[in-house]
């Protein structure tokens, strides 16, 4: 088969990557559409830049295969895929100016000199790096290097841009500046890009879908508001958002099942077809989907728990609540109803069962 279809720009299928005894990269699928920006999110080592470099041919697949509009790239070596790869490290040349590192790509591919100064030109003020055109990579703040790598990888106007936790070297607000512009240039661009992060913020930024890694895995993909309201594993859920796990165990409740927390809490379980009665379970709540009240509320109806910390964290608050030596934490707004209680006051946790996530402690034998 071609793999191709008139709107899919990217697809990989069953592609597979041993170091040795590490599997790095496990029957990894993906398609991804034209002008769709896609994230590898996931832990230090889970196979993410691995993926990426078979993409951008710096590495070999043992199995499986990938096509770019339609053709297999198995053969095909790095510089002619028309794919542009930007690093971490910018790996800018440092002996070429801003404008040298720009048209690198260009002169590599024979072009005349008068089209790439005007292409060259063309990426300075889409990247707004006007002014530095002569400058070294050692006289430009990481900031502007990291500026200079996506427009020397834009210049060759590349099918696709392959994006390597471009930004984790700059520092946090110009970090968050950037993933802002950059989602925004590239989406003027309409330019395919997978990103590869690990942190959920920059994924969510930029990204229309997110695939979630682990252990060489993609364990889900979908839009970010499917990762975050509908995990399918605990995996998926505890490296989404923060999520308190709880212990206990489910009983009978009417017609259906209910669990009783450890800790003391009674929560509903919306979904049960994975769930027996009298099984121990986890139950995950995400820190910001716990309220607290000064009355008992239909999850927590006795012994109330203390308020063990109460920090202001700017927009929200984030509170923990000692419930009988277990701390459940919470980040409200720091506006909200709950933001009230302070330490040492006694409050019941309220979570509206919808945003409880019931799981089988053990999976089935
Ligand atoms: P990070 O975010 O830390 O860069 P990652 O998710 O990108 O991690 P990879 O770099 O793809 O993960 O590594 C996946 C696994 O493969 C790790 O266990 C890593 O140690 C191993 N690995 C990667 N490259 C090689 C290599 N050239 N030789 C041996 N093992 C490797």
């Amino acid at each position: 088969m071609t793999g191709g279809t008139d709107t899919i720009d990217l697809r990989v299928e069953g592609v597979e990557k041993s170091f040795g005894a590490v599997r790095a990269v496990r029957d990894c699928n993906l398609t991804v559409r034209r002008g769709e920006m896609v994230a590898l999110l996931g832990p230090s080592g889970c196979g993410k830049t691995t993926l990426l470099n078979i993409i951008a041919g710096f590495e070999s697949c043992d199995s499986g295969d990938l096509w770019l509009r339609g053709e297999s790239l198995r053969d095909i070596p790095p510089n002619h895929r028309n794919i542009g790869m930007v690093f971490q490290n910018y790996a800018l040349f440092p002996h070429l100016t801003t404008a040298g590192n720009i048209g690198y790509g260009l002169g590599i591919r024979r072009m005349p000199a008068g089209e790439i100064r005007a292409r060259v030109a063309e990426v300075v003020d889409l990247l707004k790096l006007n002014g530095l055109e002569g400058r070294y990579p050692s006289e430009l703040s990481g900031g502007q290097q990291q500026r200079v790598a996506i427009a020397r990888a834009l210049a060759v106007r590349p099918v696709m841009l392959l994006l390597d936790e471009a930004l984790s070297a700059l520092d946090k607000n110009l970090r968050e500046q950037m993933q802002v512009e950059l989602s925004i240039l590239l989406r003027q661009l309409g330019i395919t890009t997978i990103i590869v992060t690990h942190d959920q913020r920059e994924a969510f930024t930029i990204a229309d879908r997110i695939a979630v890694m682990s252990d060489g895995e993609i364990l889900q993909i979908g839009p970010p508001e499917a990762i975050y309201s509908d995990p399918k594993s605990s995996f998926v859920l505890e490296f989404v958002g923060s999520a308190n796990t709880l212990r206990g165990v489910t009983a009978a409740a009417g017609s259906g099942l209910a669990v009783k927390a450890d800790c003391g809490l009674t929560l509903p379980v919306t979904d049960d077809r994975l769930l027996q009665r009298g099984k121990r379970v986890n139950i995950y709540v995400r820190a910001e989907d716990i309220e607290l009240s000064s009355e008992p509320t239909s999850v927590h109806r006795d012994n109330p728990g203390t308020v063990s910390l109460a920090r202001f964290m700017g927009a929200t608050k984030r509170q923990a609540i000692d419930l009988g030596g277990e701390q459940v934490v919470l980040d409200g707004p720091s506006s909200g109803a709950s933001a009230r209680f302070d330490v040492g006051d006694r409050v019941y946790i309220d979570i509206a069962p919808e945003r409880c996530y019931v799981l089988p402690a053990e999976p089935p034998a």
